[in-house]
């Protein structure tokens, strides 16, 4: 076995020692009748509970899911899958090639895990895969008594909270990231314990964990709820600055992130929407909403960042080419975009809870992953999930052979010398996938190809429905597939009769990915287990990633040459410059995730203490504890704090939060005497509770009441404080220009946010104990309403 470095070795070591222990066993659990093996299941359990410790059951429980899987799914895993599935329990990720088999390896730390009866979930990145790999291995967990779940969003129907936590009480569940996310912030917006259906966080398998926990990373969930104010500008916006030209009316920065307008471009804008000064505060609105659509215009590229179907703004995964389902830019750039190309505007939401996927999954116990891509990026791995990348070795020794980057100097050469390429190859029957970085790439190749009569299928977020169909036909011998690099990852690439005579898959990648990953995960989809395969990348200077992360160099060089007659492919020097750019590139993906996760850390902290505090008023049992006069005398207090108080003020407090109907003659309420004042208003409020005591006639009673009044008030002002931080944050991030450290100045503002929230949070709770009124129904069950 290769090892690759001297930490790793002490890990691989013991994992051998483990894998011995499980061979040892195979012969004896062979021996064992169906009924023998399957009574392990409930022994296991039995020594889990008197010893706690899963380590000591693993080359047993790791034996016997081994000859079940044999004799129920005809799969004996071989011991690189049981190398696998020991890293996974041992909370790492295991690097195993496309084809290898995860998806079997994966059953047994699930299998181990779910021994202790706590929760245990296996997230992909889609539905698909999801629901695909739950129903291929559902027999053999049912076979050793353990039940299986599968989770996928909710679609048309509306899925109850019960039908949900049936799911997620299985020992074992299969789902995706984004429903599980969606789930957890869902489960955080329960009024009652009776709406609460997520367990608490245990162990977790990621399956193709780099694109989970790097790629996807890279943008948070929100969920949005009740709309914004509807700004009317965006149409209007749109119109003027399409009148622009780049360098003319703005200017991007050198690696087209940024843009603005230029001096004449303000000029411009004060003519055409006749203002004097732009940037007086009165126009913030105004210049906010031309920053917009400068963005939407230069940035967002039709078929590269969206996609439009169906009259909306779709976004696209940039990692895979897919559609991001729920999934809107906020603040107003969405919108932006929408009036950009003339589609209906849709409501800017409000964010109402949000969470990064980094955060997500640090709520796990333990986290594992798999994919055949991890090893490159594993130091940010270690860094921000505490897992190693083990490699584990393939089966069968890779045969594929991998050529060397062939570099043009425009995009037109690159182009002819891929499809001469792909004319040669399919001229011998070999099948071809055509690899492409963009929805509008793959369309070109596509026009190429009907000119050339090559019938093929097109794999891109137009059609992303047929997906698991047309990568499964890809391997069929005289098949051309062109994918936008999504090009099903996750579903096996199988090879047609006589198609391993002609070479097996043949990839040709047609631009540089923007990482490494993305490229190997490419190449893997030929020569799997073993299998013959082929793998060329085409290249040009013109290709958006060279553009974007070589240097100036490269830009003059290339202005100097793009109009020489088409020339033959560009030396050595020109393809380590493009394995530059990649590098690069994937230090800028890095540098967003993290700049994601510090953003998130406030938030986090935040979101901890109130989801904390949801929890313990939710679940409690039993009398009520929480000090409710405590509450009101702090609020009390601290209103009686503000400056320049008078009898009217007063007054107004009283009958804003502590009660309607108070009869208190203005004489009585002395602002120079604040402790007789402090017992006037607390007694009122103590009245007020009294009255509603007439309804709460049972203790019980009672605590549902108070609990329903803290919950609401807390919610109500949690909600609005998620929207303010995620407004704080686009702010903040379109000030980055500043010399000041935008994240730190960020975290400030945060801290200040929340302590307002606190106390509009204990304002509201006052207000909702004392100001509601309470109608007894017919069956005797409570109405509130709330002021
Ligand atoms: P990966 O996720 O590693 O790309 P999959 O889990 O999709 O690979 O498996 C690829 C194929 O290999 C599947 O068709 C699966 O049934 C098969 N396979 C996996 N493990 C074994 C095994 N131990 N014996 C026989 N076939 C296997
Ligand atoms: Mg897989």
């Amino acid at each position: 076995m290769k090892i690759s470095n001297l930490v790793d070795q002490k890990d691989y070591r013991q994992i051998h020692r483990q894998l011995n222990k499980i061979n040892h066993l195979a012969s004896t659990m062979a021996e064992l009748s169906d009924a023998q093996l399957q009574a392990k299941t409930a022994e296991f359990k039995e020594r889990y509970h008197q010893t706690h410790d899963l380590d000591s059951l693993l080359p047993e429980a790791f034996a016997t899911i081994r000859e079940a899987a044999k004799r129920v799914l005809k799969m004996y895993p071989y011991d690189v899958q049981v190398i696998g599935g020991i890293i996974m329990h041992m909370g790492n990720i295991a690097e195993m090639k496309t084809g290898e088999g995860k998806t079997l390896t994966a059953v047994m730390p699930l299998y181990l895990n779910a021994l202790s009866g706590e929760s245990t979930i296996l997230v992909t990145p889609n539905e698909y895969l999801a629901s695909r790999d739950a129903e291929e291995m559902k027999p053999l967990y049912e076979f050793l008594g353990l039940s299986l779940g599968c989770r996928v969003s909710d679609g048309e129907r509306r899925i109850e909270p019960e039908e949900k936590r049936a799911i997620y009480q299985k020992d074992i569940v299969y789902t995706t990231n984004a429903v599980l996310g969606f789930d957890y912030l869902i489960d955080n917006l329960a009024e009652n314990a009776t709406k609460k259906f997520m367990p608490d966080f245990n162990y977790v398998i990621i399956d193709e964990a780099d694109a989970i926990l790097l790629d996807s990373a890279q943008t948070p969930l929100i969920i949005s709820g009740a709309p914004r104010v509807q700004s009317n500008l965006y149409e209007l916006v749109d119109n003027f600055v399409v009148t622009l030209k780049e360098d003319e009316g703005y200017s991007l920065d050198e690696k087209r992130e940024g843009v603005w307008l230029t001096s004449a471009g303000i000029d411009e804008a004060e003519r055409y929407f006749s203002v004097e000064d732009l940037y007086d505060s009165k126009h913030t609105e105004l210049v906010k909403h031309i920053e917009l659509a400068l963005k939407a215009h230069t940035l967002f590229e039709n078929e590269k960042e969206y996609v439009v179907r169906a009259g909306k703004v779709c976004l696209l995964d940039r990692q895979d080419g897919r559609i991001l389902e729920m999934t809107k830019l906020q603040g107003g750039q969405h919108q932006a975009l929408e009036a950009k190309e003339h589609v209906e505007i849709t409501p800017n939401m409000r964010a109402m809870a949000s969470i990064t996927y980094q955060n997500l999954f640090k709520l796990f116990k333990k986290t594992a992953g798999m994919s055949g891509t991890a090893k490159t990026q594993e130091d940010e791995l270690i860094d921000v999930y505490q897992m190693k990348v083990l490699q584990v070795p393939t089966n069968n020794p890779v045969q594929r052979v991998d050529e060397p980057d062939e570099v043009y100097l425009t995009l037109p050469e690159k182009l002819r010398a891929s499809m001469e390429l792909v004319k040669k190859l399919h001229a011998t029957g070999q099948p071809i996938l055509l690899a492409t970085g963009s929805v509008e790439l793959s369309e070109i190749y596509s026009q190429l190809l009907l000119a050339e009569k090559i019938p093929h299928n097109v794999l891109n977020a137009y059609n992303d429905a047929k997906e698991a169909q047309i990568i499964k036909e890809a391997g069929q011998y005289g098949s051309v597939t062109v994918a936008t690099s999504m090009a099903g990852r996750g579903t096996d690439i199988k090879l047609g009769e006589g198609v391993a005579k002609l070479g097996g898959l043949a990839v040709i990648g047609t631009e540089k990915m923007l990482n490494k990953r993305m490229e190997l995960q490419l190449r893997g989809r030929a020569g799997r287990q073993g299998d013959p395969g082929f793998s060329k990348f085409f290249v040009s200077l013109e290709d958006e990633i060279v553009q974007k992360y070589s240097g100036k160099k490269i830009e003059k060089y290339w202005r100097k040459h793009k109009d020489d007659p088409p020339n033959r492919p560009l030396g050595a020097r020109y393809r380590r410059i493009v394995q530059n750019a990649q590098v690069v590139s994937e230090m800028s993906g890095e540098s967003q995730r993290r700049l994601v996760l510090s953003f998130d850390e406030s938030v986090k902290t935040q979101r901890e203490m109130i989801y904390q505090q949801r929890n313990d008023f939710i679940f409690q049992k039993g009398e009520f504890s929480y000090d409710i006069m405590g509450l009101i005398e702090k609020d009390i207090v601290a209103f009686l704090k503000t400056p320049d108080l008078d009898a009217q003020a007063v007054k107004r407090y009283i009958f804003d939060n502590l009660s309607y109907t108070a009869k208190i003659s203005s004489k009585k309420l002395d602002v120079t005497q604040p402790d007789k004042l402090k017992e006037i208003l607390l007694g009122i409020a103590q009245n007020e509770l009294r009255k509603k005591d007439k309804f709460l006639k049972t203790a019980v009673q009672k605590a549902d009441f108070y609990r329903l009044c803290l919950l609401k008030a807390i919610d109500t002002s949690w909600i609005e404080e998620v929207d303010t931080l995620e407004q704080l944050k686009n702010l903040t991030l379109a000030r980055t220009s500043a010399q000041r450290n935008p994240v730190f100045e960020y975290h400030f503002e945060a801290q200040k946010a929340y302590q307002v929230m606190r106390q509009n949070m204990r304002r509201l709770a006052l207000q909702n104990l004392l100001l509601s009124t309470i109608t007894v129904k017919k069956d005797g069950s409570l109405d509130i309403y709330f002021a």
